[in-house]
C-alpha cells in the first residue's frame, strides 16, 4: 500500500468514525427528548397536571418565547410542545358562526370577563363602541354626571350615552363631579354619590331598577371609608373599587368593594421604570391578566372573573403614565383575543349580590342588562 493510500485510508476511517460518533450522540439526545416529551404527555393526561393552569403555563411560556430567554429556552420549548394539542383545543373557538358570541352556551367553556369605561371620556363611544359592536361585546360605562352636562368635545353627552344603553351597554354612576370623596361633608357625599344616581334616572336611564344599580368610586377612593360606604349603601346595590383584578363569587364578599381593574396602568406601564410598554408587551400582559383567573375556574364552574377597566381609549400621545390612555388598535387586538378565545362577557349588572350568605354570583345571561 502506497503512503497516499495510507494517509487516505486514515482520513476515510476516521471521516467514518466521526459521523458515526455523531450520529450516536444525536440518536441519544432524539431518545432523551422522546422520553422527557412522552412522560410530560402522559403526566398531562393522567389529570396530574391541572387543565386550567395549563393554558396560564402556556400563554406564559408563549411571552418568554417571545422574549427569547435563552437560558431556559430548551426547557419551555419541551413544555410547550406538550401543551401545545391542549391548549390549542380549549382555546380554538369553532363554535363562533355569528359575531353575538357573548350569549353562546358552552357549559365547558369557564373563561369570563367583565368590561368596564370609567368617566364618559369621547374615545369610548368613537373607538370603543364599534370594537365592541365588531366583536359583538357588552361593557358598563361609569358616568361622570357634570362631564356629560359639560358639553366639552371630549366627553359624550347623553345623547350618546342613551345611545350606549340602547344598544345594549350597561350604564352606571361614577359620581357627580369625579372628587375624591375621602375629601368631602357628610352633605357634599349625600350630593355626589345620592344625585348622580338622580341624574341618571332623569337621563332615563336604569329608570326601572330601584336599588340594583351601581357605583364606582371617583379614583378608587373611598372603598375603605366607613362614612362613604354607608352613604353608597343608601343608594346602590352594589359599588366597584379599582385595584382589585379578579371578583370572587359564591364567598363572602364586600358588596361595596367589587373588583376592577385598571388596565392601562396595570398593562401598558412598566411598574418599575415607568415608561410605557410597547404594543405587544401590553398585549401580552393584558392576556396574562384576563387568564389569571384559571386556576380558580375549573369543571365548568365560575368561581372568578376579571373586571377589566378602561379610561380613555384615544390615539393621542400620552406623556402621562398617570394618565390611563389606551391606543384604539390596542383596545382592538384585546377584544379580539377575548372574542376568539370565547370568553363569555358579562357586565356589571350581572354580579348579584346574595343576602342570604352575603356572596356575589353571576347570574347567568352573559351580556344582558338586568
Ligand atoms: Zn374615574
Amino acid at each position: 500500500m502506497s503512503k497516499i493510500n495510507i494517509v487516505l485510508y486514515n482520513l476515510i476511517h476516521l471521516n467514518f468514525l466521526n459521523i458515526s460518533y455523531l450520529t450516536f450522540t444525536f440518536l441519544l439526545s432524539l431518545s432523551i427528548a422522546l422520553l422527557v416529551t412522552t412522560l410530560l404527555l402522559s403526566l398531562d393526561h393522567n389529570g396530574i397536571t391541572a387543565d386550567n393552569a395549563d393554558n396560564a403555563n402556556a400563554v406564559k411560556h408563549h411571552n418568554h418565547n417571545h422574549e427569547q430567554d435563552s437560558k431556559s429556552h430548551t426547557e419551555h420549548k419541551i413544555i410547550l410542545e406538550s401543551n401545545l394539542p391542549h391548549s390549542s383545543s380549549s382555546s380554538s373557538s369553532p363554535d363562533i358562526s355569528d359575531s353575538n358570541f357573548a350569549i353562546s352556551n358552552n357549559s365547558n367553556n369557564t373563561k369570563a370577563a367583565i368590561i368596564n369605561f370609567d368617566d364618559g371620556s369621547m374615545g369610548q363611544y368613537t373607538y370603543a363602541k364599534p370594537i365592541l359592536d365588531k366583536f359583538g361585546l357588552k361593557a358598563t360605562f361609569f358616568i361622570v354626571c357634570n362631564y356629560a352636562n359639560s358639553s366639552k368635545d371630549s366627553y359624550m353627552n347623553w345623547q350618546e350615552i342613551t345611545q350606549l344603553q340602547n344598544d345594549g351597554m350597561d350604564i352606571e354612576s361614577h359620581s357627580m363631579n369625579h372628587k375624591d370623596l375621602t375629601t368631602l361633608s357628610i352633605a357634599d357625599l349625600d350630593y355626589e354619590i345620592g344625585q348622580s344616581k338622580q341624574c341618571l334616572l332623569n337621563q332615563g336611564i336604569n329608570e326601572n331598577i330601584s336599588k340594583g344599580s351601581i357605583f364606582a368610586y371617583p379614583g378608587h377612593q373611598g372603598a375603605n371609608d366607613p362614612t362613604i360606604v354607608n352613604t353608597v349603601a343608601k343608594y346602590y346595590n352594589t359599588a366597584r373599587s379599582g385595584d382589585i383584578p379578579l371578583q370572587f363569587l359564591n364567598v363572602p364578599s364586600n358588596r361595596y368593594a367589587l373588583a376592577g381593574i385598571n388596565v392601562a396602568l396595570e398593562t401598558q406601564i412598566d411598574k418599575n421604570t415607568k415608561s410605557f410598554n410597547d404594543f405587544q408587551t401590553s398585549l401580552d400582559k393584558f392576556i396574562n391578566l384576563v387568564n389569571s383567573q384559571n386556576k380558580y375556574n375549573k369543571n365548568g364552574q365560575i368561581n372568578t372573573i376579571p373586571v377589566i377597566v378602561y379610561h380613555k381609549i384615544d390615539y393621542k400621545s400620552n406623556n402621562d403614565p398617570g394618565v390611563s390612555v389606551t391606543n384604539p388598535d390596542l383596545f382592538d387586538a384585546e377584544m379580539k383575543y377575548l372574542h376568539d378565545n370565547d370568553f363569555k362577557i358579562f357586565t356589571m349588572t350581572n354580579l348579584k349580590y346574595n343576602e342570604s350568605n352575603g356572596s356575589i354570583y353571576l347570574d347567568n345571561i352573559p351580556g344582558s342588562i338586568a
